[in-house]
């Protein structure tokens, strides 16, 4: 085994140790919770050591790195997720390789999206991605619709050609009434879910929890959690 090899390997094996702790103090199966591993910044080799040690889920924020790796590693059997700020002008590329989008927030990028999608003959997973420290009518400061237009924009995905509406995503807020309290976030964010899978049952994921609060997340009802530091290690710089 390569040392990153390795690295990676305890690292990862650490973070299951996590969510499967959190599974069990929360009285959830562990197949409740799916890991997804955020590699943005890292090289697309440390994308196929990961498929190597069985991970399935891979994450990306930036359409300029994604595709070059995507591309890269197409030969493996990934579930791809977009989960940064989306321009229209990027959403062709993203649908090329993306099989998730988590950060749907604007009724343009459901249009643009839906386009792309058929334009591609593929089907796009798209999450709205919830502001939770958003004012009406607001977007937060990255990315995110505010609470109160998650129904009109979920009905705009789930109407649109080539999009099917998975569920709802978020950050916990680093400002706001819910700095410092990613449990209360996160609960928050379940209650939206509720209240969209009433009018829209198979909308049942909730993607939530970082390296820093997976716990919380978990223990709130995420269904995906995404990681990225606590796996493949500090990122340098920004990202
Ligand atoms: C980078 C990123 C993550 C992972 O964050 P870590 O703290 O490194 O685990 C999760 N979600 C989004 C949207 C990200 O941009």
């Amino acid at each position: 085994m390569t040392d990153r090899k390795a690295q990676l390997a305890e690292n990862l094996a650490r973070v299951e140790e996590r969510i499967a702790s959190a599974c069990a103090a929360a009285g959830r199966a562990r197949e409740e919770v799916t890991l997804i591993v955020v590699t943005k910044t890292y090289p697309a080799s440390d994308v196929r050591i990961l498929h190597e040690l069985g991970v399935r889920h891979v994450a990306e924020n930036r359409d300029q790195d994604a595709a070059p790796k995507a591309a890269e590693c197409s030969d493996l059997s990934l579930t791809w997720h977009f989960v940064g700020q989306l321009q229209t002008n990027k959403v062709r590329s993203v649908a090329g390789y993306a099989d998730v989008v988590q950060s749907v927030d604007r009724a343009r990028l459901v249009t643009a999206l839906s386009a792309a999608a058929v334009r591609e003959g593929r089907e796009l997973g798209c999450l709205i991605q919830v502001a939770l420290d958003a004012e009406s009518g607001e977007r937060g400061d990255r990315g995110g619709v505010a609470p109160d237009g998650i129904e009109e924009l979920a009905a705009a995905v789930e109407s649109a050609p080539g999009l099917r509406l998975g569920g709802l995503m978020t950050v916990a807020p680093l400002a706001g009434p819910y700095a410092g309290r990613q449990r209360a976030a996160f609960d928050r964010l379940m209650e939206f879910s509720s209240r969209l899978r009433g009018n829209h049952p198979a909308a049942n994921m909730v993607s939530a929890g970082m390296s820093a609060d997976l716990e919380d997340a978990v223990a709130a009802g995420a269904t995906h959690v995404r990681i990225g530091t606590a796996v493949l290690g500090v990122r340098p710089g920004l990202g």
